[in-house]
């Protein structure tokens, strides 16, 4: 849950201190770029081409680690932050660690339409390689992240929180970006039909559908946001 551990009238002043950018190389594609795709409970990829991707809070350099994403189903949002009461989706979780563990993670929000995010083709491509638990493959073609997050990446709403995945209790400091992305819904229906099980173990009613917890909700909450 979200831990609100400043007063509100230090608003300003807080949202001057928090400076966060995005390294140069942050969206930098290589051409050796390789990211394995893990059939776990949250479709998680890590990142492993050797390209320091990382964005800075307060002084600390925090390295890209992982992206994963949180969906629905066919007729439920499944986005975990919900954003002037609209929940949304579908919702990247992009998790950097800093030297001393700590945690920092970039939230993008998306919106099923009519459309094709490009960005979403390398990952939607892999998903029929990954939907039995366990699975794991190197992704067809390149992540270009620019892409994935939203236009304005300084424009967010920012507080310390936790983890949503039950194996990270630790505090994570959030920041959610207030552009909403879009993700088409012919991409989002590979999302649905990933498994929980193995391949061997029985298949009945084990699909990975709306994987979110609505522990995030920001109305109410003591939230910081630079602009
Ligand atoms: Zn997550």
């Amino acid at each position: 849950m979200i831990n609100g551990d400043s007063p509100t009238s230090d608003r300003q002043a807080r949202a001057d201190w928090i400076k966060v950018f995005l390294s140069n190389s942050y969206c930098k594609a290589e051409e050796k770029q390789q990211w394995s795709y893990y059939g776990r409970t949250n479709a998680k990829i890590m990142l492993d081409d050797g390209v320091t991707r990382s964005i800075e809070v307060l002084g600390s350099t925090y390295d890209l680690k992982s992206l994963h994403f949180h969906w629905g189903s066919p007729n439920n949002a499944g986005s975990e932050h919900i954003l002037d009461g609209i929940h949304y989706d579908c919702e990247a979780h992009f998790v950097h660690k800093n030297e001393r563990n700590g945690v920092a993670v970039i939230a993008v929000l998306y919106e099923k339409n009519a459309g094709i995010n490009k960005a979403f083709n390398p990952i939607v491509d892999a998903l029929p390689e990954i939907v039995y638990k366990g699975k794991r493959v190197s992704l067809p073609s390149q992540l270009h992240l620019q892409q994935l997050l939203t236009q304005d990446s300084e424009n967010f709403y920012h507080y310390n929180g936790s983890l949503t995945t039950p194996e990270c209790d630790e505090t994570v400091s959030w920041f959610i970006l207030k552009g909403i992305n879009y993700i088409g819904k012919t991409q989002m229906a590979p999302f649905y039909k990933l498994r929980t099980v193995t391949e061997t173990e029985s298949h009945e009613n084990c699909n990975l559908v709306n994987n979110y917890r609505l522990t995030q909700e920001l109305n109410g909450r003591i939230v910081f946001s630079p602009k």
